[in-house]
Protein backbone atom coordinates (compact mmCIF):
# COMPACT_ATOMS: atom_id res chain seq x y z
CA UNK A 1 0.00 0.00 0.00
CA UNK A 2 1.39 3.48 -0.98
CA UNK A 3 1.34 6.16 1.51
CA UNK A 4 -0.99 7.71 -0.96
CA UNK A 5 -3.74 5.28 -1.01
CA UNK A 6 -7.30 7.42 0.05
CA UNK A 7 -8.06 6.04 3.74
CA UNK A 8 -11.45 4.94 2.93
CA UNK A 9 -9.65 2.20 0.16
CA UNK A 10 -7.36 1.42 2.96
CA UNK A 11 -9.44 -0.43 5.04
CA UNK A 12 -11.29 -2.01 2.26
CA UNK A 13 -11.50 -5.79 1.58
CA UNK A 14 -11.31 -6.68 -1.78
CA UNK A 15 -13.26 -9.44 -3.84
CA UNK A 16 -10.91 -12.37 -4.28
CA UNK A 17 -11.72 -13.97 -7.32
CA UNK A 18 -10.81 -17.58 -8.05
CA UNK A 19 -7.96 -18.75 -8.86
CA UNK A 20 -6.68 -18.89 -13.08
CA UNK A 21 -4.00 -20.56 -13.25
CA UNK A 22 -2.67 -21.69 -16.76
CA UNK A 23 -1.22 -25.38 -16.12
CA UNK A 24 -1.83 -27.95 -18.35
CA UNK A 25 -4.56 -30.76 -18.04
CA UNK A 26 -5.72 -29.11 -14.94
CA UNK A 27 -9.69 -30.00 -14.82
CA UNK A 28 -10.76 -26.34 -13.62
CA UNK A 29 -14.09 -26.61 -12.13
CA UNK A 30 -13.83 -22.97 -9.49
CA UNK A 31 -15.10 -20.63 -11.37
CA UNK A 32 -18.42 -21.58 -13.28
CA UNK A 33 -17.30 -21.24 -16.40
CA UNK A 34 -18.81 -22.90 -19.35
CA UNK A 35 -16.65 -25.82 -20.79
CA UNK A 36 -17.86 -25.26 -24.12
CA UNK A 37 -16.71 -22.65 -26.44
CA UNK A 38 -18.75 -19.98 -27.67
CA UNK A 39 -21.21 -20.23 -30.32
CA UNK A 40 -19.72 -21.09 -33.78
CA UNK A 41 -20.31 -17.20 -35.45
CA UNK A 42 -18.91 -15.38 -32.66
CA UNK A 43 -15.57 -16.18 -33.36
CA UNK A 44 -15.44 -14.41 -36.72
CA UNK A 45 -17.85 -11.37 -35.53
CA UNK A 46 -15.01 -10.64 -33.18
CA UNK A 47 -12.81 -10.69 -35.53
CA UNK A 48 -14.49 -8.40 -38.01
CA UNK A 49 -15.05 -6.40 -35.43
CA UNK A 50 -11.33 -6.13 -34.60
CA UNK A 51 -11.16 -4.43 -38.49
CA UNK A 52 -12.08 -1.57 -37.17
CA UNK A 53 -10.52 -0.64 -34.00
CA UNK A 54 -9.17 2.41 -34.75
CA UNK A 55 -12.59 3.89 -34.09
CA UNK A 56 -14.44 3.65 -31.21
CA UNK A 57 -17.20 1.91 -30.31
CA UNK A 58 -20.86 1.68 -30.49
CA UNK A 59 -21.95 3.81 -27.61
CA UNK A 60 -25.81 3.07 -27.60
CA UNK A 61 -24.81 -0.61 -28.37
CA UNK A 62 -28.35 -0.33 -30.43
CA UNK A 63 -27.72 -3.53 -32.42
CA UNK A 64 -26.65 -5.52 -29.41
CA UNK A 65 -29.54 -4.14 -27.06
CA UNK A 66 -32.02 -4.24 -29.88
CA UNK A 67 -31.52 -8.42 -29.86
CA UNK A 68 -31.42 -8.02 -26.18
CA UNK A 69 -34.85 -6.54 -26.10
CA UNK A 70 -36.12 -9.30 -28.71
CA UNK A 71 -34.80 -12.03 -26.56
CA UNK A 72 -36.16 -11.68 -23.57
CA UNK A 73 -39.24 -9.87 -24.72
CA UNK A 74 -38.88 -6.52 -23.44
CA UNK A 75 -38.29 -2.82 -25.18
CA UNK A 76 -35.11 -1.99 -25.97
CA UNK A 77 -35.19 1.32 -23.68
CA UNK A 78 -35.60 -1.36 -20.96
CA UNK A 79 -32.00 -2.68 -21.66
CA UNK A 80 -28.97 -1.34 -20.50
CA UNK A 81 -25.69 -3.41 -20.97
CA UNK A 82 -22.26 -3.26 -19.62
CA UNK A 83 -18.53 -4.61 -19.06
CA UNK A 84 -19.75 -7.91 -17.33
CA UNK A 85 -22.55 -8.20 -14.43
CA UNK A 86 -19.84 -6.85 -12.42
CA UNK A 87 -19.87 -3.77 -13.68
CA UNK A 88 -23.74 -3.16 -14.02
CA UNK A 89 -24.21 -4.42 -10.51
CA UNK A 90 -21.94 -1.68 -9.39
CA UNK A 91 -23.44 0.59 -10.91
CA UNK A 92 -27.05 -0.57 -9.48
CA UNK A 93 -25.12 -0.42 -6.31
CA UNK A 94 -24.19 3.45 -6.79
CA UNK A 95 -27.36 4.41 -8.29
CA UNK A 96 -29.79 2.86 -5.75
CA UNK A 97 -28.05 1.88 -2.90
CA UNK A 98 -28.28 5.02 -0.96
CA UNK A 99 -31.05 4.30 0.96
CA UNK A 100 -29.78 1.31 2.61
CA UNK A 101 -29.06 -2.32 1.26
CA UNK A 102 -30.62 -5.84 2.49
CA UNK A 103 -28.82 -9.56 1.23
CA UNK A 104 -28.16 -12.26 2.45
CA UNK A 105 -25.15 -13.45 4.84
CA UNK A 106 -24.51 -16.59 2.49
CA UNK A 107 -24.66 -14.63 -1.34
CA UNK A 108 -22.33 -13.67 -3.77
CA UNK A 109 -18.80 -12.08 -2.21
CA UNK A 110 -18.67 -8.94 -4.36
CA UNK A 111 -22.14 -7.28 -2.31
CA UNK A 112 -20.28 -6.32 0.74
CA UNK A 113 -17.28 -5.71 -0.94
CA UNK A 114 -19.41 -2.97 -3.22
CA UNK A 115 -21.19 -1.54 -0.48
CA UNK A 116 -18.36 -0.87 1.68
CA UNK A 117 -16.83 0.82 -1.34
CA UNK A 118 -19.81 3.32 -2.00
CA UNK A 119 -19.76 3.57 1.96
CA UNK A 120 -23.50 2.15 1.92
CA UNK A 121 -25.30 0.31 4.68
CA UNK A 122 -25.77 -3.04 4.48
CA UNK A 123 -28.37 -5.34 6.61
CA UNK A 124 -27.10 -8.90 6.43
CA UNK A 125 -29.99 -10.82 6.53
CA UNK A 126 -29.07 -15.11 7.51
CA UNK A 127 -30.56 -17.53 5.31
CA UNK A 128 -32.06 -20.38 7.54
CA UNK A 129 -30.23 -23.39 8.32
CA UNK A 130 -30.96 -25.46 4.73
CA UNK A 131 -29.58 -22.31 3.33
CA UNK A 132 -32.73 -20.67 2.30
CA UNK A 133 -33.94 -17.34 1.71
CA UNK A 134 -37.33 -16.41 4.13
CA UNK A 135 -38.88 -13.84 1.63
CA UNK A 136 -40.65 -11.97 4.63
CA UNK A 137 -37.49 -10.83 5.81
CA UNK A 138 -37.39 -8.74 2.57
CA UNK A 139 -41.04 -7.41 3.07
CA UNK A 140 -41.72 -4.03 3.12
CA UNK A 141 -38.13 -3.76 4.78
CA UNK A 142 -37.84 -0.64 3.63
CA UNK A 143 -34.18 -1.25 1.73
CA UNK A 144 -32.70 -1.97 -1.44
CA UNK A 145 -32.91 -5.38 -2.06
CA UNK A 146 -29.79 -7.74 -3.63
CA UNK A 147 -31.07 -11.41 -4.14
CA UNK A 148 -28.80 -13.84 -6.48
CA UNK A 149 -31.57 -15.37 -8.17
CA UNK A 150 -30.50 -18.38 -8.01
CA UNK A 151 -28.60 -17.91 -4.88
CA UNK A 152 -24.38 -18.14 -5.27
CA UNK A 153 -22.72 -20.11 -3.69
CA UNK A 154 -25.99 -22.16 -2.86
CA UNK A 155 -27.35 -22.85 -6.41
CA UNK A 156 -31.19 -22.66 -4.77
CA UNK A 157 -33.43 -20.24 -6.46
CA UNK A 158 -36.55 -18.08 -5.47
CA UNK A 159 -39.97 -18.79 -7.54
CA UNK A 160 -40.72 -16.14 -9.35
CA UNK A 161 -43.64 -14.96 -7.28
CA UNK A 162 -41.21 -14.81 -4.03
CA UNK A 163 -39.72 -11.86 -6.46
CA UNK A 164 -43.10 -10.38 -6.76
CA UNK A 165 -44.17 -9.93 -3.81
CA UNK A 166 -40.64 -8.42 -2.41
CA UNK A 167 -41.05 -5.80 -5.40
CA UNK A 168 -44.51 -5.42 -4.39
CA UNK A 169 -44.02 -4.94 -0.58
CA UNK A 170 -40.87 -2.31 -1.33
CA UNK A 171 -42.57 0.01 -3.93
CA UNK A 172 -40.04 2.84 -2.65
CA UNK A 173 -36.85 1.03 -2.98
CA UNK A 174 -35.29 -0.93 -5.89
CA UNK A 175 -35.12 -4.93 -6.06
CA UNK A 176 -31.54 -6.10 -7.79
CA UNK A 177 -31.81 -9.70 -9.15
CA UNK A 178 -28.75 -11.09 -9.87
CA UNK A 179 -29.70 -13.37 -12.59
CA UNK A 180 -26.07 -14.67 -13.53
CA UNK A 181 -27.14 -18.63 -13.50
CA UNK A 182 -31.15 -17.86 -14.27
CA UNK A 183 -30.84 -20.14 -17.53
CA UNK A 184 -29.83 -23.19 -15.24
CA UNK A 185 -33.23 -23.98 -14.28
CA UNK A 186 -34.52 -21.01 -12.56
CA UNK A 187 -37.68 -18.92 -13.41
CA UNK A 188 -36.37 -15.34 -14.68
CA UNK A 189 -38.25 -12.31 -13.19
CA UNK A 190 -37.54 -10.32 -16.48
CA UNK A 191 -41.53 -10.77 -17.25
CA UNK A 192 -42.38 -8.53 -13.85
CA UNK A 193 -40.47 -5.68 -14.98
CA UNK A 194 -43.70 -4.47 -16.34
CA UNK A 195 -45.62 -4.67 -13.61
CA UNK A 196 -42.78 -3.44 -10.81
CA UNK A 197 -40.88 -0.46 -11.76
CA UNK A 198 -38.25 -0.83 -9.19
CA UNK A 199 -37.58 -4.40 -10.28
CA UNK A 200 -34.01 -4.48 -11.85
CA UNK A 201 -33.03 -7.67 -13.41
CA UNK A 202 -29.04 -8.14 -14.05
CA UNK A 203 -27.98 -11.38 -16.27
CA UNK A 204 -24.68 -12.04 -18.08
CA UNK A 205 -22.74 -13.69 -21.27
CA UNK A 206 -20.47 -15.00 -18.52
CA UNK A 207 -22.40 -18.14 -17.68
CA UNK A 208 -24.65 -19.61 -19.70
CA UNK A 209 -23.67 -17.75 -22.94
CA UNK A 210 -19.91 -19.32 -22.87
CA UNK A 211 -18.72 -16.09 -23.23
CA UNK A 212 -16.64 -14.94 -19.60
CA UNK A 213 -13.61 -13.62 -20.93
CA UNK A 214 -15.82 -11.21 -22.94
CA UNK A 215 -17.10 -9.40 -20.49
CA UNK A 216 -20.85 -8.92 -21.52
CA UNK A 217 -23.83 -8.02 -18.66
CA UNK A 218 -27.17 -7.02 -19.14
CA UNK A 219 -29.48 -5.22 -17.25
CA UNK A 220 -33.20 -5.07 -17.78
CA UNK A 221 -36.24 -2.82 -15.96
CA UNK A 222 -37.80 -0.16 -16.25
CA UNK A 223 -37.10 2.87 -18.65
CA UNK A 224 -36.55 5.40 -15.64
CA UNK A 225 -33.76 2.43 -14.11
CA UNK A 226 -32.36 2.00 -17.03
CA UNK A 227 -31.75 5.47 -17.64
CA UNK A 228 -30.28 5.71 -13.71
CA UNK A 229 -28.05 3.00 -14.88
CA UNK A 230 -27.05 4.79 -18.07
CA UNK A 231 -26.71 7.92 -15.58
CA UNK A 232 -24.11 6.32 -13.87
CA UNK A 233 -22.31 4.73 -16.82
CA UNK A 234 -22.08 8.19 -18.79
CA UNK A 235 -20.71 9.86 -15.63
CA UNK A 236 -17.84 6.75 -15.44
CA UNK A 237 -17.23 5.39 -18.58
CA UNK A 238 -19.65 5.52 -21.46
CA UNK A 239 -17.41 3.34 -23.95
CA UNK A 240 -18.25 0.42 -21.41
CA UNK A 241 -18.68 -2.45 -24.03
CA UNK A 242 -16.08 -2.57 -26.65
CA UNK A 243 -17.01 -3.24 -30.44
CA UNK A 244 -15.43 -6.88 -30.53
CA UNK A 245 -17.34 -7.64 -27.62
CA UNK A 246 -20.68 -5.99 -28.82
CA UNK A 247 -20.40 -7.84 -31.94
CA UNK A 248 -19.44 -11.35 -30.10
CA UNK A 249 -22.60 -10.85 -28.28
CA UNK A 250 -24.97 -10.11 -31.23
CA UNK A 251 -23.68 -13.16 -33.24
CA UNK A 252 -23.92 -15.32 -29.55
CA UNK A 253 -27.66 -14.06 -29.65
CA UNK A 254 -28.50 -15.04 -33.41
CA UNK A 255 -27.73 -18.77 -32.49
CA UNK A 256 -30.04 -19.58 -29.95
CA UNK A 257 -30.08 -23.73 -30.64
CA UNK A 258 -26.52 -23.55 -29.64
CA UNK A 259 -27.44 -21.61 -26.39
CA UNK A 260 -30.08 -24.77 -25.83
CA UNK A 261 -28.06 -27.20 -26.12
CA UNK A 262 -25.22 -25.93 -24.24
CA UNK A 263 -27.50 -24.94 -20.77
CA UNK A 264 -29.41 -28.52 -21.11
CA UNK A 265 -26.15 -30.45 -21.44
CA UNK A 266 -25.21 -28.69 -18.52
CA UNK A 267 -28.12 -29.10 -16.55
CA UNK A 268 -28.28 -32.99 -17.05
CA UNK A 269 -24.77 -33.38 -16.75
CA UNK A 270 -25.21 -31.24 -13.05
CA UNK A 271 -28.25 -33.61 -12.31
CA UNK A 272 -25.65 -36.86 -12.90
CA UNK A 273 -23.26 -35.67 -10.77
CA UNK A 274 -25.21 -34.68 -7.95
CA UNK A 275 -26.50 -38.41 -8.22
CA UNK A 276 -23.30 -39.40 -7.91
CA UNK A 277 -21.94 -37.23 -5.44
CA UNK A 278 -25.03 -38.71 -3.24
CA UNK A 279 -24.15 -42.27 -3.44
CA UNK A 280 -20.71 -41.27 -2.47
CA UNK A 281 -22.29 -40.03 0.70
CA UNK A 282 -21.93 -36.01 0.42
CA UNK A 283 -24.62 -33.74 1.48
CA UNK A 284 -25.64 -31.56 -2.10
CA UNK A 285 -27.91 -28.60 -1.94
CA UNK A 286 -30.58 -28.60 -4.74
CA UNK A 287 -29.10 -26.12 -7.55
CA UNK A 288 -31.13 -24.64 -10.40
CA UNK A 289 -27.03 -23.17 -11.40
CA UNK A 290 -24.47 -24.35 -13.28
CA UNK A 291 -22.73 -25.79 -9.97
CA UNK A 292 -22.95 -27.96 -7.24
CA UNK A 293 -22.64 -27.02 -3.44
CA UNK A 294 -21.50 -30.03 -1.45
CA UNK A 295 -20.39 -31.20 1.45
CA UNK A 296 -17.94 -34.29 1.81
CA UNK A 297 -19.24 -36.71 4.58
CA UNK A 298 -15.74 -38.33 6.10
CA UNK A 299 -13.25 -35.07 6.03
CA UNK A 300 -13.43 -31.15 6.13
CA UNK A 301 -14.03 -29.13 2.85
CA UNK A 302 -10.72 -28.00 3.18
CA UNK A 303 -8.95 -31.65 3.04
CA UNK A 304 -11.01 -32.73 0.03
CA UNK A 305 -10.37 -29.78 -2.00
CA UNK A 306 -6.45 -29.98 -0.88
CA UNK A 307 -6.90 -33.82 -2.29
CA UNK A 308 -8.16 -32.80 -5.36
CA UNK A 309 -5.75 -30.59 -6.27
CA UNK A 310 -2.64 -32.54 -6.30
CA UNK A 311 -4.93 -34.35 -8.39
CA UNK A 312 -5.17 -31.52 -11.09
CA UNK A 313 -9.21 -30.55 -10.49
CA UNK A 314 -10.07 -26.99 -8.83
CA UNK A 315 -13.20 -26.70 -6.81
CA UNK A 316 -13.81 -23.23 -5.04
CA UNK A 317 -14.42 -23.38 -1.41
CA UNK A 318 -15.49 -20.11 0.53
CA UNK A 319 -13.35 -19.85 4.35
CA UNK A 320 -16.86 -18.45 6.41
CA UNK A 321 -17.77 -20.53 8.99
CA UNK A 322 -21.16 -22.11 8.24
CA UNK A 323 -20.39 -23.21 4.87
CA UNK A 324 -16.51 -24.02 5.41
CA UNK A 325 -16.76 -27.68 4.49
CA UNK A 326 -18.74 -27.21 1.88
CA UNK A 327 -17.42 -27.12 -2.18
CA UNK A 328 -18.72 -25.03 -5.16
CA UNK A 329 -18.03 -27.32 -7.65
CA UNK A 330 -18.77 -26.20 -11.72
CA UNK A 331 -20.50 -28.49 -13.74
CA UNK A 332 -17.75 -28.91 -16.49
CA UNK A 333 -18.41 -31.40 -19.75
CA UNK A 334 -19.89 -35.04 -19.11
CA UNK A 335 -16.05 -36.19 -19.72
CA UNK A 336 -14.47 -33.79 -16.61
CA UNK A 337 -17.28 -34.85 -14.60
CA UNK A 338 -16.84 -38.34 -15.03
CA UNK A 339 -13.43 -37.85 -14.18
CA UNK A 340 -14.03 -35.67 -11.32
CA UNK A 341 -16.35 -38.32 -9.40
CA UNK A 342 -13.86 -41.22 -10.50
CA UNK A 343 -11.18 -39.04 -9.13
CA UNK A 344 -13.91 -38.24 -5.66
CA UNK A 345 -14.09 -41.77 -4.90
CA UNK A 346 -10.28 -42.52 -4.74
CA UNK A 347 -9.70 -39.90 -2.05
CA UNK A 348 -12.73 -40.93 0.07
CA UNK A 349 -11.50 -45.28 -0.39
C1 LIG B 1 -20.36 -14.73 -12.07
C2 LIG B 1 -21.32 -13.89 -11.30
C3 LIG B 1 -21.54 -12.54 -11.62
C4 LIG B 1 -20.71 -11.72 -12.54
O1 LIG B 1 -20.30 -12.20 -13.65
P1 LIG B 1 -19.70 -11.29 -14.81
O2 LIG B 1 -18.67 -12.18 -15.38
O3 LIG B 1 -19.13 -10.03 -14.23
O4 LIG B 1 -20.84 -11.02 -15.70
C5 LIG B 1 -22.52 -11.86 -10.94
N1 LIG B 1 -23.22 -12.43 -9.98
C6 LIG B 1 -23.03 -13.69 -9.60
C7 LIG B 1 -23.85 -14.26 -8.51
C8 LIG B 1 -22.05 -14.46 -10.25
O5 LIG B 1 -21.82 -15.69 -9.84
Amino acid sequence: MSRFLSARLSALEAYVPGEQPKVQGLIKLNTNESPYPPAPGVREAAAEAAEGLQLYNDLSAGRLIRMLSEACGVRPDQVAVSNGSDEMLAFAFQAFGEKGLAFPDITYGFYPVWANLYGLDARIVPLDEDFRIHIEDYLACGRTVVIANPNAPTGIGLPRDAIARIAESNPQNAVIVDEAYIDFGGESAAGLIDDYDNLLVVRTFSKSRQMAGARLGFALGSRELIGDLNRVRYSFHPYNVNSMTQAAGTAALADPAYFENCRTRIMETREWTKGELKKLGFTVLPSQANFLFAKPKSMSGEQFQQMLRKRNILVRRFDLPRIKDYLRITVGSREQMEIFIQTAKELIA
